[in-house]
């Protein structure tokens, strides 16, 4: 059977990061950032440089330190959003601007307060502004799933003509059932002339636990980009999540016949670096990277794993980087059970900083007995990432404050 190569856009350091809890300083950001590389998503999304300083200048540094992915900043279709993240994603070899505004009616009367025709000349606008940064240009329609269809496949297609390469049709707010949203990419693509330029794209919220169902359907609808994050994280209920979308494809290319560029072994250690650096845990049950993912208690569950591990597992811990065996660490492990443990949490370290980092996990194992992996991680950053960060880049002035932006929620 041919697979088809789906195109994964991970938006852990904007939609993520915008969640409440989730608020990451700019050296965490090119942290996590530095992971998300090694873990070969396609389009990594840095942030939404309007947003604040601090964000734009995260944004830029990721576009500076960052190699592989390309790297995609957040727009409004607003002249000085586009001007704000051209500017922050400029050092990056391949860079994206991701425009949006909202298309349905609720959105546009209540939020926006313009008419349809206004916003398809603001998109048009934006699009064309967009593109004097770079020729790859994504534009969203915020809401996609609850506009009219009418309206929202001429609005596309005239972003197409202005310069847009991916077009998302985001499920906003998570309103979307699997069938419902398989059966709506069908139809928009259909209707767009031309469609066949543009690469389709799915970003999806978990606000009823269907985000990524909904998106694995919006594939098989012909999206060929998925937007999702690590854990899940995002807005409100947060958004498809990475570790699944990947991992359902490759478990099941039976039924699902996609590939990604996913190098899954990162995927555990890309979740725990998450949330070490966020304080917020994963819940146990998570599926692919929660504790109990693949823990198995009841007797009759162990009997079985013993005999045979496909009897109930259907993916090995490994393939996923999660450990074999735990190495706990204590007062009496090595330094080499301290640097395998970082590795495995996403932590690479120099000789000279290992030297530094076992030194205080000792000493922290001699008050707390046993030292958790987020302590690790905390003891880490700590003492490394403060040297590691690069220097501070001025912005440019263009006479914004993020008081008066009131950017909202983004797509
Ligand atoms: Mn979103």
């Amino acid at each position: 059977m041919s697979t088809e190569r789906i195109t994964i856009f991970d938006t852990t350091l904007r939609d993520g990061e915008q969640a409440p809890g989730f608020s990451m300083r700019t050296s965490e950001k090119l942290h996590l950032a530095r992971q998300l590389a090694a873990l070969g998503v396609d389009v990594l999304e840095a942030g939404f440089p309007i947003a604040s300083d601090a964000d734009a200048e995260a944004v830029r540094m990721i576009a500076t330190h960052v190699q592989g992915p390309v790297v995609a900043g957040l727009a409004r279709c607003h002249e000085k959003d586009i001007d704000r993240a051209g500017w922050s994603l400029a050092p990056a070899p391949r860079r994206r601007i991701h425009v949006f505004i909202a298309t349905s009616d609720l959105h546009l009367e209540r939020k926006l307060r313009i008419s349809r025709q206004e916003c398809l000349d603001s998109a048009v606008a934006a699009i064309r502004r967009a593109r004097r940064y770079t020729d790859d240009v994504q534009f969203s329609a915020e809401d996609a799933t609850r506009s009219d269809p009418e309206f929202l496949w001429r609005i596309v297609e005239a972003v197409i003509h202005a310069g847009a390469r991916t077009i998302n049709l985001p499920d906003t707010v998570g309103y979307s059932t699997p069938d419902e949203i398989r059966a709506f990419f069908r139809t928009i693509i259909g209707r767009v002339p031309s469609s066949d330029q543009v690469t389709w794209s799915t970003h999806c919220h978990d606000d009823l636990g269907l985000a990524v169902a909904n998106s694995l359907s919006a594939i098989e609808g012909g999206a060929r980009q998925v937007e999702c994050t690590i854990n899940g994280i995002g807005e409100r209920a947060g958004n498809a999540s990475l570790e699944e979308i990947v991992m359902a494809m490759r478990v099941r290319g039976d039924r699902l016949p996609f590939t990604t560029g996913v190098a899954t072994r990162e995927i555990f250690a890309s979740s725990q670096l998450l949330s070490s650096v966020t304080g917020e845990s994963v819940q146990a049950n998570k599926a692919i990277v929660g504790r109990n993912a693949f823990a198995h208690e009841a007797g009759i569950h162990q009997d079985g794993m013993l005999k045979d591990r496909r009897t109930y597992e259907i993916m090995r811990p490994e393939e996923v980087g999660v450990p074999q065996a735990t190495l706990v660490l204590g007062k009496h492990s090595g330094r080499h059970a301290v640097q395998r443990r970082c590795e495995l949490i996403g932590i690479t370290l120099e000789r000279r900083e290992l030297d530094v980092v076992y030194r205080a996990v000792i000493e922290h194992a001699d008050r707390e007995k046993v030292v958790t992996d987020r302590d690790l991680g905390a003891i880490a950053r700590r003492l490394t990432t403060t040297a590691a960060t690069p220097p501070h880049v001025p912005l440019p002035d263009v006479n914004t404050t993020p008081a008066e932006v009131g950017y909202g929620h983004g797509v």
